[in-house]
């Protein structure tokens, strides 16, 4: 029947058989859809109201000399909490974007260490008031197949959540390295690690481990659902091993059949 939705399981039954259990999904993958359909649309009918909000705040807390202190400070605060609901909502239309794609990821060549050089310009940007030494260690020479937007928004998260979550003075390092199976992206920090029982819930959507702490840093708790929807339209996984007291390892690999191109090993 084309128009339900079945989920299959094959199971063995006594020496001979096998069991073939069908459930039918159907009404469980509608209401997926209308939810992703109303998240996407409340995202985008947010959008202009907001813009329209904080253009005129930015005026008001523009014309400071006119204002009494309280009233200017006002403004601000409204000013700094209105963008952070802007870039909530853009998270959320990437993440609806991204649920979406029917993109077809063999159809597309990324060069990841090109594109990373790009986002160290940006983390060096973020690490001004931090002070952490960031080191990129990249290996040329492997076109992956992806979706460039998609990669970019995934590695950028890890890398700025490692430089946001480390106290101020940390090491992070950033690896592209071909391995014996495929490839391997890596981002490294010293900092204040997290423990075992909150690693496995990170990726879900708007979950957070401090979350007073992770308001200041101004992250809208999407970062890691992102990354996570990424890796699964790209065939791989988000891992990470964490110590506390001596940081944390976010990673994913991409086996040899992801590999577009590679150059001949001179
Ligand atoms: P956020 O927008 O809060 O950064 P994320 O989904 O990117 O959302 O991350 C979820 C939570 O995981 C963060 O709030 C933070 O508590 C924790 N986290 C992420 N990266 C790190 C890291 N490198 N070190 C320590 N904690 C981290």
């Amino acid at each position: 029947n084309p128009q339900k939705t079945f989920e299959y399981r094959i199971m063995p039954y006594g020496e001979e058989h096998l069991l073939l259990i069908a459930r039918d999904v159907t009404r469980v993958s509608q209401l997926e859809e209308m939810r992703k359909d109303f998240v996407a649309n409340v995202s985008h009918e947010l959008r202009t109201p907001l813009t329209v909000i904080n253009g005129y705040l930015e005026i008001l807390a523009g014309n400071g000399e006119e204002l009494d202190p309280l009233t200017q400070k006002a403004f601000l605060e409204m000013s700094s909490q209105t963008q952070r609901m802007q870039s909530l909502i853009e998270d959320l239309l990437v993440l609806s974007r991204i649920e979406a794609s029917s993109e077809r990821i063999y159809e597309n060549t990324v060069d990841m260490p090109a594109m990373l050089r790009q986002i160290k310009l940006e983390a060096d940007a973020l690490n001004k008031d931090k002070g952490h030494t960031i080191a990129f260690h990249l290996d040329e020479g492997v076109k992956i197949y992806g979706i460039e937007t998609e990669l970019r928004s995934a590695c950028s998260n890890l890398i700025f959540n490692a430089i946001n979550y480390t106290p101020p003075g940390g090491h992070i390092d950033v690896y592209w390295s071909v391995t014996k199976d495929g490839v391997k992206f890596a981002v490294k920090d010293d900092g204040d690690g997290i423990e075992q029982r909150h690693l496995s819930r990170l990726t879900e959507r708007f979950y957070r481990v401090d979350k007073a702490r992770s308001r200041k840093t101004g992250g809208s708790g999407l970062g890691l659902s992102i990354v996570k929807h990424v890796l699964n339209h790209h065939n791989s996984q988000l891992q990470i091993t964490s110590v506390v007291g001596e940081g944390s390892v976010f990673f994913f690999n991409f086996d040899a059949e992801m590999i577009a191109s590679q150059d001949p090993v001179l």
